[in-house]
């Protein structure tokens, strides 16, 4: 069995959006209240342990006995909120994965979501086009391709452009691929080609989103620009006690608009990017059957400000994620390896060519080909180093195969 996610537009009545704006509102508290509650404990005694999901579950009964509105929306979705929260304790615990301390979440953010439990029958794909959710009853949506199973949750959200979207997750069985195709495949994740495979073959990035780039740019301008001038008026009308004040940024349709013309443009750039990128692993995942990618350390890669634009673009993350849950799905084999020295080591000999390495990280980055100097072999960079992480991914099949 595996869980399979799929995203489908919804267009909730005014009734339903109501309710789910409360809902927002009210996981939000919680998640503001369980937060807060957490830091005053830890600071009037250090040594108190933390409360996990399930404790804070039981500080809800009370908290709801104080806050009776909290009773109007899903229980559910505020159990999972809690969830939330301790995940993000354990990752800010367990520092490796840390993005910090859990922060308080805003009313001003324009995206929200929140997530709702299976209860039995409580979330429900009726028919094409409607999916039943607690508390709201059927709510209208559209959806490229609707997934059959067991449904475990589903996350309501409002995107920056005022659009509600559910993510609805299925429990399905999995879909084993045949027949096997018996070829194996390394990738190396460049920058110049999105990927090279070790057949020698190269997948380009192709760089579709320039002219939206350029439209990004000026709309981004013009929305900073207004949103200025609208912080200046509301600050005017602050100042001179005007009858109606104007307090907050939602009441300025200029700067409203601009606003949503970026988020819509981004969108535009980034649905191109993933449909791009589905395409590609669906198609390495049909035609091999291992497939090895090398292990990225993206977060290093990222303070570096001249390949961060071009990482994000690329999207290697996204592209390892997808090749991870497709290789699952279907049956196929997807290992990681360490890529260390994979572009410095001779794939015809395996000789480690010390040439370079004096080198700082941008010269070496500019070498694109070089002449092993044992076995005279002359590489490109991308495809050797591609060579030497299926060598790798093999040899790593071999000793676990050794050792079974
Ligand atoms: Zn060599």
């Amino acid at each position: 069995m595996t869980l399979k996610a799929f995203k489908m537009r919804l267009y909730p009545n005014q009734k339903q959006i109501k309710q789910i704006k409360q809902t927002f509102g009210s996981t939000r508290f919680v998640w503001n209240q369980m937060l807060a509650r957490q830091s005053a404990r830890h600071k009037n005694n250090p040594n108190a342990k933390y409360q996990n999901n399930y404790a804070m579950d039981l500080m809800l009964t009370t908290l709801k006995a104080e806050y009776p509105w909290l009773k109007d929306v899903d229980n559910t979705a505020l159990q999972a909120t809690n969830s939330n929260l301790h995940d993000a304790f354990q990752r800010f615990f367990n520092k490796k994965l840390s993005n910090g301390y859990p922060c308080f979440k805003s009313k001003k953010n324009y995206a929200q979501s929140y997530t709702t439990k299976n209860n039995g029958q409580s979330i429900k794909v009726i028919d094409d086009h409607h999916l039943k959710l607690p508390k709201l009853g059927k709510v209208y949506f559209r959806a490229g391709r609707i997934l059959t199973g067991k449904v475990k949750r589903a996350t309501v959200r409002i995107n920056s452009q005022g659009q509600y979207y559910a993510i609805v997750l299925v429990e399905s069985e999995k879909q084993v691929l045949k027949p096997k195709t018996k070829q194996v495949v390394g990738i190396d994740l460049g920058l110049d080609s999105l990927m090279i495979l070790s057949n020698g073959q190269k997948v380009n990035m192709v760089h579709f989103d320039n002219d939206a780039k350029q439209q990004i740019r000026v709309w981004e301008r013009k929305t900073a620009r207004r949103r200025q001038n609208a912080l200046k008026e509301i600050a005017f009308d602050k100042h001179e006690k005007v009858l109606f004040p104007r307090t907050s940024l939602r009441q300025f349709p200029r700067y409203q608009q601009a606003r949503l013309t970026v988020a819509k443009l981004k969108r535009q750039v980034s649905d191109r990017r993933n449909d791009k990128l589905q395409k590609l692993t669906t198609q390495l995942v049909q035609g091999y059957d291992v497939i090895v990618v090398e292990k990225l350390n993206t977060q290093g890669m990222l303070k570096n400000h001249h390949l961060a634009r071009a990482i994000s673009n690329a999207g290697w993350g996204n592209l390892v994620r997808m090749l991870q849950y497709k290789c699952d799905w279907y049956g196929k084999q997807l290992i990681i390896v360490d890529p260390k020295y994979t572009s410095r080591i001779c794939s015809a000999c395996g000789q480690h060519n010390h040439q370079f390495d004096g080198l700082s990280q941008h010269e070496w980055l500019a070498v694109r080909e070089w002449q092993c100097p044992t076995c005279g072999t002359h590489l490109d960079r991308d495809l050797n180093a591609s060579q030497n992480i299926l060598k790798r991914g093999l040899a790593q099949i071999e000793k676990e195969k050794a050792l079974a």
